[in-house]
């Protein structure tokens, strides 16, 4: 038997400096959840920079997956000209599309710029405070990290910077690169479309410049690991020559070159709500500076970090301030009343309701005035779909995550969800005021058909009749769906009236909640009745 000492080691790997350092993440959704006792539903990520919802692929999925026995095309052209499309359009230039490289994020091209540029006996100049990857990357190619930008063979400047937001001109980073011929002068663009400007249009006079891009941002796309980096012909074919010979999947390139054809991210609407909660900060007292990123940083000594961790919410910290990414407006209260800020009421109709109980833990977030997008996990798969359906049907966005029992059945997922819905409903939709008030839809579904009516007056009542034919639907029990859309409409405080009948019950739940959906969509539409009654009262 052998003994600790005497197991066979790995390989040798290649000594690093002492300074070395992996790349850390915040703490996870369950670490925090254990260490302070809290359900996973109650902790809420403010940490990655991502945007509140997941951004929608625009091509059709089934297809971009017909041939994963193939490799991609390493050339990736459609992409790489999606990408230039996107920048010149932005820019007002000409780059063309051999002048984009692609990585899987735009970690992978930071780490495709330190294999070009640095190696043992190189420097690297970055910022103190700046994105933290740089000095890793820089330590695992051997180069030494320095503050001082004379010498060094590549510098790292993040534009607009993280974490603190801040923005450089474009003017002085190209005067750097021109100041720095032969450094390699790496201008990382992740948060561009937030704020700032590029150094795009400068790419032709200065062929030292590299800028990198990512689809993890604005676009929404982080688990896909997607980014491009733009630079001179010459210096792109440099980087392109080093790269790995398929570092994304075909399905990946298809989704992103898709969304930069037709870029559909609402980035007015993210930056209005940074400046309602950077305004709030500053209003409660807090030292929150201009940003321009999707986060806000809040400027402070003290352990804000920690104090907000235990209370669920999960910010970056730093020894000098907190960087906290923007999420739902509602969800953003959560964290401005963690801080003891009276938040108000958030801009347009939405709410989130956190609910824990012995039987299960949820969150949902609800946004009338939404696109509906949707992100769901309930542990239950057929419940996933349909609830996405009413989403998108609806035109809300929807987010709900949910633990719960079910190792008992599922009975108490399913109607905890529903009910929370039915909450998050009435929340969101506030003193009622401006309303259609009645919306209906038929809607088949092959065989099946259904018909939903609904109106918004404060009189809770259900009508629920869906002749289901048989007990299941994958992991769902479908009798109880009738009762937990009783619980959705006893919690909205509404009157909704559902029929649904056909041969396929996975049909007949479908077209259920895809009528759902199509009547509250119009209930909700602005209107100029609001809740008027003949009695005078609603
Ligand atoms: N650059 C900056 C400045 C970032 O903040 C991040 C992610 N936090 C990245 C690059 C990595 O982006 P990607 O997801 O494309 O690897």
């Amino acid at each position: 038997m052998s003994t600790r000492a005497d197991a066979p080691r790995g390989p040798d790997a290649i000594p690093l400096s002492d300074e070395f350092a992996p790349y850390k993440w915040a703490a996870t959704v369950d670490e925090v959840a254990a260490r302070y006792g809290l359900a996973v539903a109650e902790v809420l990520k403010f940490d990655q920079n991502t945007p509140p919802f997941p951004g929608v692929a625009q091509i059709p999925l089934a297809e971009s997956f017909a041939t994963v026995d193939q490799y991609p095309s390493g050339l990736y052209r459609e992409l790489r000209e999606a990408a230039a499309g996107y920048v010149n359009d932005r820019s007002g230039t000409h780059v063309g599309w051999e002048q984009v490289v692609i990585g899987a994020g735009a970690d992978d091209l930071i780490m495709l710029c330190a294999r070009t540029y640095l190696g043992p006996g190189r420097t690297a100049a970055m910022f103190p405070q700046t994105y933290s990857f740089y000095r890793t990357v820089t330590l695992l190619s051997g180069a030494d990290p320095v503050a001082e930008t004379e010498g060094a063979s590549l510098i790292w400047r993040c534009n607009p910077e993280n974490p603190t937001g801040e923005v450089t001109p474009a003017c002085e980073l190209v005067e750097l690169a021109r100041r720095h011929p032969s450094a390699a002068v790496i201008v990382d663009e992740a948060y561009i479309e937030f704020g700032g400007e590029s150094v795009v249009p400068w790419l032709d006079q200065c062929p030292n410049l590299i800028v990198l891009r990512t689809m993890s941002k604005a676009f929404g796309y982080a688990g896909l690991r997607v980014g491009y980096a733009v630079a001179a012909p010459d210096t792109a074919a440099v980087l392109e020559a080093r790269r790995a010979p398929a570092p994304i999947s075909s399905p990946v390139a298809r989704i992103a070159a898709a969304a930069l054809l037709d870029p559909r991210y609402d980035l007015d609407s993210e930056v209005e709500e940074r400046e309602r909660v950077r305004a709030a900060l500053v209003a409660g007292g807090f030292d929150a500076p201009p940003v321009a990123g999707n986060f806000v940083w809040i400027r402070s000594d003290a352990d804000l970090g920690g104090a907000l961790e235990a209370k669920g919410i999960i910010v970056r910290s730093f020894p000098n301030g907190i960087r906290v990414t923007l999420r739902r407006p509602s969800e953003n209260n959560v964290f401005l009343t963690a801080l003891g800020i009276a938040s108000g009421a958030a801009p347009g109709r939405e709410a989130t309701i956190i609910r824990t109980s012995t039987e299960t833990a949820l969150r949902i977030t609800l946004g009338l005035d939404g696109s509906g997008r949707s992100h769901i996990r309930t542990g239950i798969g057929f419940l996933d779909h349909l609830l996405t359906l009413f989403a998108f049907h609806s035109g809300f966005d929807l987010a709900c995550v949910a633990g719960g029992d079910l190792d008992v059945d599922e009975h108490h997922t399913v109607e905890d969800v529903l009910a929370a819905l039915g909450d998050a409903l009435q929340q969101a939709l506030g003193t009622r005021e401006g309303v259609t008030r009645y919306g209906s839809a038929v809607v088949p579904m092959d065989e099946a058909r259904a018909m939903a009516a609904v109106d918004l007056v404060r009189r809770a009542h259900a009508e629920i009749s869906l002749a289901f034919t048989g007990d299941r639907v994958g992991g769902l029990a479908v009798s109880l769906l009738p009762h937990a859309l009783e619980r959705f409409t006893m919690q909205a405080g509404c009157t909704v009236h559902v029929e649904s009948a056909g041969a396929d019950d996975h049909h007949i739940a479908e077209a259920t909640f895809k009528a759902l959906g199509q009547a509250l969509r119009h209930a909700v539409a602005p209107g100029d009745g609001g809740i008027r009654s003949t009695k005078g009262i609603a």
